[in-house]
C-alpha cells in the first residue's frame, strides 16, 4: 500500500489555449471519408503529474507570441496556471517534452532548472535539414528550438531511444506518426494507469475511427500508434486515455478545484482516495 502511493500521482490536465476550426482543416485528405465537412474546435492543453515526492510536468503549452501569430485564443495566463496548480517551475520539476511543436514547449524557458526529457529522433530532427521545410517548419518557433539547443549544452536535456522510465510509476515511449520523435506519458494513478496520449492522438474520433491528423511526418508511424495504443487499452493496461487536443477532454475526467477550475480536469487523488467524499 505504501509504495503503491509513492507510485501514484494526480494528473491535471489543463486547457489554456483554443481556436475554431474545420473538419477539413484538421484531418488530412478530409474528402477521402466522403462526409460533409463542419466546424470543429480544438484546445491547447499541458499535464501536472503531482505525487507524494514529485511533480512532473508534461509540455509548457505555447508561448504568447507563439499563439499570437498563429491566432489562438490564450484562456489564461500559462505562468499564473503552473503556479494556481501548484507548480513553481524553478523549483525544478522534470518536465517531459512529448515533441517539439510550439504549442507544446513555448514556455520551456521557465523552467530553467529542470531537466527536459525527449526522445533523440525529435531533438535531431530539428537539427536536420528536414526541419526548415514548409510542411514542418509552420509548427516551430525557432528561438524555442535553440533553447531546446541551449538546455542540452547546459547538460539538462534527457534523450532516449524508445522509452524511458522518468519516476517510479510515470514512464515516456516514443510512437512517432505526427512528428518523429512524438511520445506517449504512461502515469499510475489511485484511478488506474493514465496515458497522455499528446498528438499522438488529437482528438478521440481521429483515433476511434483511424482518421488521420493533417500534420504528420510519418503516416504508417501514425497508424501504428494508433494500433500501439488500442492495444493498451484493450488489454487493461491503460484506463484513461487522454487526448492532445480534444475539446471533449476536460468533461471526461473530474473537474478540478480552485479558480481555474473550469479549465482543469484531474485524474486520481494523491492519497489514493475515492472520490465523491464531502470537501
Ligand atoms: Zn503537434
Amino acid at each position: 500500500m505504501v509504495d503503491t502511493l509513492h507510485s501514484q500521482y494526480q494528473v491535471t490536465i489543463v486547457k489554456y489555449g483554443t481556436r475554431s476550426t474545420r473538419k477539413s482543416d484538421v484531418y488530412l485528405n478530409f474528402p477521402l471519408y466522403h462526409e460533409d465537412d463542419e466546424p470543429i474546435g480544438m484546445d491547447y492543453f499541458f499535464w501536472i503529474l503531482q505525487g507524494k515526492d514529485r511533480t512532473v510536468v508534461v509540455d509548457t503549452g505555447f508561448s504568447r507570441r507563439g499563439g499570437e501569430v498563429r491566432s489562438r485564443t490564450s484562456l489564461a495566463d500559462v505562468s499564473e496556471l503552473f503556479s494556481a496548480f501548484g507548480v513553481d517551475p524553478l523549483s525544478g520539476p522534470d518536465v517531459v517534452v512529448t515533441h517539439a511543436h510550439y504549442d507544446h514547449i513555448g514556455n520551456l524557458s521557465l523552467f530553467a532548472n529542470s531537466r527536459v526529457i525527449m526522445a533523440r529522433a525529435e531533438f535531431d530532427f530539428w537539427s536536420s535539414r528536414h526541419a526548415g521545410r514548409t510542411m514542418f517548419h509552420h509548427s516551430v518557433e525557432d528561438d524555442e528550438l535553440d533553447y531546446l539547443r541551449r538546455v542540452n549544452d547546459d547538460g539538462r536535456l534527457v534523450l532516449f531511444d524508445d522509452g524511458f522510465d522518468v519516476a517510479p510509476g510515470i514512464s515516456v515511449m516514443r510512437v512517432g506518426g505526427h512528428t518523429p520523435g512524438q511520445s506517449v506519458v504512461r502515469v499510475d494513478t489511485s484511478e488506474g494507469v493514465v496515458l497522455l496520449a499528446s498528438d499522438a492522438i488529437h482528438y478521440y474520433e481521429e483515433y476511434e475511427r483511424d482518421m488521420l491528423f493533417m500534420s504528420v511526418a510519418d503516416l504508417v508511424a501514425m497508424y501504428e500508434g494508433f494500433d500501439q495504443i488500442r492495444e493498451l487499452v484493450s488489454g487493461g493496461d491503460v484506463a484513461h486515455l487522454v487526448s492532445g487536443h480534444d475539446p471533449d477532454t476536460l468533461s471526461r475526467f473530474t473537474r478540478a478545484i480552485g479558480e481555474y477550475s473550469h479549465l482543469a480536469a484531474t485524474i486520481g487523488t494523491l492519497d489514493g482516495a475515492s472520490r465523491g467524499m464531502a470537501s
